[in-house]
């Protein structure tokens, strides 16, 4: 894991995701810890549900066998994820619910009017952001071609809660959405036609609309382009902290002034740096008396998750 001296020497990040970006706006000092490494001791399996959901998906869509060949491909990429993880899964979140939600998309599904074609799976991106030296990064979790319409993006949400209006207008104006529709503009050279959000619920039920529910999010491109403009500008705010004066290096803990942020409750889960908070003590002065690694997983290397499959 990297010491506050370490983050302070390695400098900037100069290539910025959605992640980075929602930390800076809803509290910048869960940036900080995000960024020094600090990460779940025990990932929670949403995370391992929410991955194998994903890629069960894309393996189903890119087979081009009968329909029960392309399930059965899918469940057993999902499963293979699921089994690799090993998560101590409860309630919704177990490999039973996975299999049992994928078998009731896939009949609800069985015929799409687009396609997917093998090369467009999840794709990692990091795209210079023009006029700045910074790049904005992401990985997409799939690219669909849709006949009348043109090029979407395909984003998978999963839920333990419900499908209820609120959660799907969320994605209406979710700020991954618009940055993945600007990642994918420059991909094509223009504007796509838009984003299909595919919801699940992990709840069960024997009603389709109560499991399953989709929306496309559209943006122009005079959208596209003030979001970036804003997204330079929280990127801007988060390099300054490396100029040489001393006192800019302040990570406020801003998230004890939204509701329910450093808590949770609700359907929120708690912060996961709470503990480090409660400290009576910066965590430069911290790091010379904690042992992080009672409580936390450290990860080394820096967050970029997008090179996963490579640059784009
Ligand atoms: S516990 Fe609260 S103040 Fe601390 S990092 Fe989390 S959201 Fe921010």
């Amino acid at each position: 894991m990297m010491l506050d001296e370490e983050l302070r020497q390695n400098g900037p990040p100069d290539s910025f995701d959605n992640t980075i970006i929602q930390k800076e706006c809803g509290c910048p000092r869960e940036l900080y810890w995000f960024l020094r490494g600090i990460d779940y001791r025990i990932s929670p399996p949403y995370f391992a549900w929410g991955r194998a959901w994903g890629i069960g998906l894309n393996a189903f869509y890119e087979c081009d066998e009968s329909l029960e060949i392309r399930m059965l491909t899918g469940l057993k990429a999902a499963t293979a994820l699921w089994e690799a993880e090993s998560p101590e899964g409860r309630v919704n979140d177990t490999l039973e619910n996975l299999q049992r939600v994928f078998k009731q998309y896939v009949s609800c599904y069985s015929h799409e009017n687009w396609t997917q074609g093998k090369e467009y799976g999840e794709l990692g991106f990091a795209f210079p952001i023009p006029g700045t030296s910074i790049y904005y990064a992401g990985a997409i979790d799939a690219y669909i071609e849709w006949p009348g319409y043109g090029a979407l993006l395909r984003e998978d949400k999963t839920t333990g809660g419900y499908l209820t209006p609120n959660f799907q207008s969320y994605w209406m104006r979710a700020s991954q959405v618009t940055g993945y529709l600007w990642a994918l503009a420059q991909i094509l050279g223009e504007v796509p036609f838009g984003a299909l959000i595919n919801m699940v619920s992990k709840r069960k039920s024997k009603n389709m609309e109560d499991q399953f529910a989709r929306n496309m999010p559209m943006k122009s491109e005079w959208q596209l382009t003030e979001f970036m403009r804003d997204t330079v500008k929280v990127a801007d705010r988060i390099r300054m902290r490396w100029s040489r004066k001393q006192d800019n290096w302040q990570w406020p803990k801003l998230g004890e002034r939204i509701y329910l942020k450093c808590s949770g409750g609700a359907g929120t889960s708690p912060c996961l740096y709470n503990g480090l908070c409660a400290a009576e003590v910066d965590p430069w002065v911290l790091d010379e008396t904690y042992d992080y690694e009672d409580e936390y997983t450290v990860r080394s290397e820096k967050w970029a998750p997008w090179e996963r499959k490579g640059d784009t």
